[in-house]
């Protein structure tokens, strides 16, 4: 029985974050979708800017509490994934979060 280097060992030090719906009220999180990690960030709407929600197709009045979402894994890298974030209403972002 050969005594060679035995290197099926990893590094499972990388524990996954877990999504906490609690932590959710209050700035930012982090959830796992069907199509990737994304971080989610309330925003009180306070910029005085109105988006169109990719949900809905609606627009999110300026002054509107909703969330900004972003993916951390995107194949052009996390920067591109902030670059490329969205403005969605948060009803909207739950029920696409459920859709998938
Ligand atoms: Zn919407």
């Amino acid at each position: 029985m050969p005594s060679g280097r035995r290197s099926t060992r990893r590094p499972w030090a990388q524990d996954h974050p877990e999504l906490d719906v609690e932590r959710v009220r209050g700035g930012r999180s982090t959830e796992s979708a069907a199509d990737g990690e994304w971080v989610v960030q309330r925003v009180s709407g306070a910029s005085g800017k109105a988006y169109t929600c990719p949900g809905c197709r609606q627009e999110i009045a300026s002054g509107t509490a909703h969330v900004v979402a972003w993916a951390t894994d995107d194949l052009l890298g996390a920067e591109a994934g902030v670059a490329g974030r969205r403005h969605w209403h948060a009803s909207c972002w739950s029920h696409r979060a459920r859709r998938r």
